[in-house]
C-alpha cells in the first residue's frame, strides 16, 4: 500500500443523504460500508448546537427535539440555492430552524453560547462530511484526505458546485462529484458482474428521505452508460413523514380542540414518532404512536393502520410511478426490455412503493440484494478506489455520467438554443456557429440557459458574458464559434471565439455565480477548525469527567 505509506490513506466515498449519510471505503478487494461510533452504519445528516458544545449526527438528532431551533437538518435542500428560490421559502415554514437571506444567499440563524451566529449550507455540509470522515478514519487507523461525495442527478451546477466547496472546507480533497444513481448502479454493477452476460437494462429506483431519484442504465462490458434521470427535488420519505403528521394534527385538534401546527418542539417531537411508526409499518400492519405532554400538557396516545399510512401518501406513491414512466419513455427503449429493477434509499422498504413498481413492470421481481441504505456510498467507494489508483479489480471500469438538464443558450427571438441536451453523457463537447443580426453590431451576448422550456426566460439562468471588439461592419460577417464544453466533474464552460479576429471570451460557470468566493472558503475553513478543536476539547472534558465519575463510584 505505498500511497497509504505517503500518508494520505486510501479514498472514501460519502453519500452526503438529505436526511443519513453513508461512508465507504474499498478495502481488501471489496467495499466496506463503515459504522459510526453508535454502531450505526448510516449517521443523521444533523448538526446541533447546544451550551456545552457542537454536536453531529446521532447525538444532534437525539436532542433535537429539546433543542429544535439550534438543530440543524436538511442543509442539502439548500445548498447552491438561492433565498428568493420558491422551494427555499416553502421548505422553512417546515423547519424549525431560522433562515435568512444575505444578499440573496440563505443563512441559517443558529444561537451558539448565547451568540446569534449564521452559517451557509455548505458549512453544515462540511460539519457532516468532517464527521463521516472522522468515522472512517476512526475505523481505519488512517488520516483521510481524498474523497468522492455523491448528489441527486438534477442538481444543478451551483448546488454540485457547493457541495465540492463543503468537502474543500472540510479540510477534504475532492476528487468528484458523482450523481448517486450512477452510483449506486456502480455498486449494482459490480456485484453482478460476473453474471452480466451482454448488454442490460437496468433501472435504478432511488427513495430516500428527501430526493427521488429515476435512472436508466445500460450496463455493458464493464460500462455503464445512463441512458435518462428522472426524479423529484422534493418527494421522500419526510413527506409520508408530514403526511402523517398532518393527519395527526388534526386528530389533535378535534379530540381537544387545540391547534398544534405553531408550535415547532409539538411538532419536532410528532413527527419523530411518526418517522418511527412509518418504519414499523413497514413490517407491520398497526402501530402506536405515544407522546407525553404533546401540547400544553395534553399527552397524545394513538394508532395507525398501514392502510391508513398507505391512503394518506397513496397520490405520492403514484406520482413515483409517473415518474418511473417519464424516465423509461426519455430513455426510448420498452418497459419489457427492462431487465433490472433496483431499490436504492430507505424509503423502498414501504411495501406498496415496491408493490406498485412491481406491478408497473408486470410482476417483475425487484434487486433488493443491495443494502438500499448503502448502495450509494458502496459506488461511490468504488469510484473512489477507482479515481486513486492501484485498485486492479475496479480499474478497468469506466464510468459514464450523464447531463440533468439540456443546457444552451437564448438566441435574440428570445427562443432557448439547446447545445446539450439532457441525459447527454458526460464529458461532452458541443460547438455551433454565431454571428451579427445587425450592422454595426460590435458584441455579442452569450447568456447561458439550464432546463426544458422553448422560451429561455423560464428555463434558469447560470450566467451570462459579451464577446466584445467586433468591429463596425455589415451583419452576418463575423463566424463565430461558441462551444459548451462539460468535464467529467459536470462543470460548465462555455466559450466563443472568432479566430479571424482573434477574439476570444469564456466562462467557468461552476464558479460563476452563486458559488462561494475564496475568500469565503478560506473564512469557513478556518471556523471549520476553530470548531473542530472547540469539539476536541470538548471531548477531552467530558473524557475527564467521566473518568472523574468513575473514580468517584469506585470510592
Ligand atoms: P435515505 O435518504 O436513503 O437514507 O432514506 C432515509 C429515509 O428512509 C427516511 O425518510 C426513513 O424514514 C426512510 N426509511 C428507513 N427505513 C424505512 C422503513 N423500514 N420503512 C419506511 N421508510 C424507511
Amino acid at each position: 500500500m505505498a500511497l497509504e505509506a505517503k500518508g494520505e490513506g486510501p479514498a472514501i466515498g460519502i453519500d452526503l443523504g438529505t436526511t443519513y449519510s453513508c461512508v465507504g471505503v474499498w478495502q481488501h478487494d471489496r467495499v466496506e460500508i463503515i459504522a459510526n461510533d453508535q454502531g450505526n452504519r448510516t449517521t443523521p445528516s444533523y448538526v446541533a448546537f447546544t451550551n456545552i458544545g457542537r454536536l453531529i449526527g446521532d447525538a444532534a438528532k437525539n436532542q433535537a427535539t429539546i433543542n429544535p431551533t439550534n438543530s440543524v437538518f436538511d442543509a442539502k435542500r439548500l445548498i447552491g440555492r438561492k433565498f428568493s428560490d420558491a422551494c427555499v421559502k416553502s421548505d422553512m415554514k417546515l423547519w424549525p430552524f431560522k433562515i435568512r437571506g444575505v444578499g440573496d444567499k440563505p443563512m441559517i440563524v443558529i444561537n451558539n453560547k448565547n451568540e446569534k451566529k449564521q452559517f451557509a449550507a455548505e458549512e453544515i455540509s462540511s460539519m457532516v462530511l468532517n464527521n463521516m470522515r472522522e468515522i472512517a478514519e476512526a475505523y481505519l487507523g488512517l488520516t483521510i484526505k481524498n474523497v468522492v461525495i455523491t448528489v441527486p442527478a438534477y442538481f444543478n451546477d451551483f448546488q454540485r458546485q457547493a457541495t465540492k466547496d463543503a468537502g474543500v472546507i472540510a479540510g477534504m480533497n475532492v476528487m468528484r462529484i458523482l450523481n448517486e444513481p450512477t452510483a449506486a448502479a456502480i455498486a449494482y454493477g459490480l456485484d453482478k458482474k460476473a453474471t452480466t452476460i451482454g448488454g442490460k437494462n437496468v433501472l435504478i429506483f432511488d427513495l430516500g428521505g428527501g430526493t427521488f431519484d429515476v435512472s436508466l442504465l445500460k450496463i455493458e462490458d464493464e460500462i455503464f452508460e445512463v441512458k435518462a434521470t428522472a426524479g423529484d427535488t422534493h418527494l421522500g420519505g419526510e413527506d409520508f413523514d408530514n403526511r402523517m403528521v398532518h393527519h395527526f394534527v388534526q386528530e389533535f385538534e378535534k379530540k381537544h380542540w387545540k391547534d398544534i401546527s405553531n408550535d415547532p418542539k409539538a411538532l419536532r417531537r410528532l413527527r419523530t414518532s411518526c418517522e418511527r411508526a412509518k418504519r414499523t409499518l413497514s413490517s407491520t400492519a398497526e402501530t402506536t404512536i405515544e407522546i407525553d405532554s404533546l401540547f400544553e400538557g395534553i399527552d397524545f396516545h394513538s394508532k395507525i393502520t398501514r392502510a391508513k399510512f398507505e391512503e394518506l401518501n397513496m397520490d405520492l406513491f403514484r406520482k413515483c410511478m409517473e415518474t418511473v414512466e417519464n424516465c423509461v419513455r426519455d430513455a426510448k427503449i420498452d418497459r419489457e426490455i427492462v431487465d433490472d429493477i433496483v431499490l436504492v434509499g430507505g424509503s423502498t422498504r414501504i411495501p406498496k412503493v415496491q408493490q406498485l413498481l412491481q406491478d408497473l413492470f408486470n410482476g417483475k421481481e425487484l434487486c433488493k440484494s443491495i443494502n438500499p441504505d448503502e448502495a450509494v456510498a458502496y459506488g461511490a467507494a468504488v469510484q473512489a478506489a477507482v479515481l486513486r489508483g492501484g485498485v486492479e479489480k475496479v480499474q478497468d471500469l469506466l464510468l459514464l455520467d450523464v447531463t440533468p438538464l439540456s443546457l444552451g443558450r437564448m438566441l435574440h427571438t428570445g427562443e432557448f438554443d439547446v447545445f446539450i441536451p439532457r441525459n447527454t453523457t458526460i464529458p461532452t463537447k458541443k460547438i455551433k456557429m454565431a454571428t451579427t443580426i445587425v450592422q454595426n453590431q460590435i458584441g455579442l451576448i452569450v447568456d447561458v440557459y439550464e432546463g426544458e422550456e422553448t422560451r429561455a426566460e423560464k428555463n434558469k439562468s447560470l450566467g451570462q458574458f459579451v464577446l466584445e471588439g467586433i468591429p463596425p461592419g455589415p451583419k452576418g460577417k463575423p463566424q463565430i464559434t461558441i462551444c459548451f464544453e462539460i468535464d467529467a466533474n459536470g462543470t460548465l464552460i462555455v466559450s466563443a471565439e472568432e479566430k479571424r479576429l482573434h477574439l476570444k471570451k469564456k466562462v467557468t460557470i461552476s464558479n460563476y455565480r452563486g458559488g462561494l468566493s475564496e475568500v469565503e472558503i478560506e473564512k469557513m475553513i478556518k471556523e471549520a477548525e476553530k470548531y473542530k478543536l472547540e469539539g476536541q476539547e470538548y471531548n477531552e472534558k467530558v473524557k475527564a469527567k467521566s473518568a472523574l465519575e468513575t473514580e468517584e463510584h469506585r470510592l
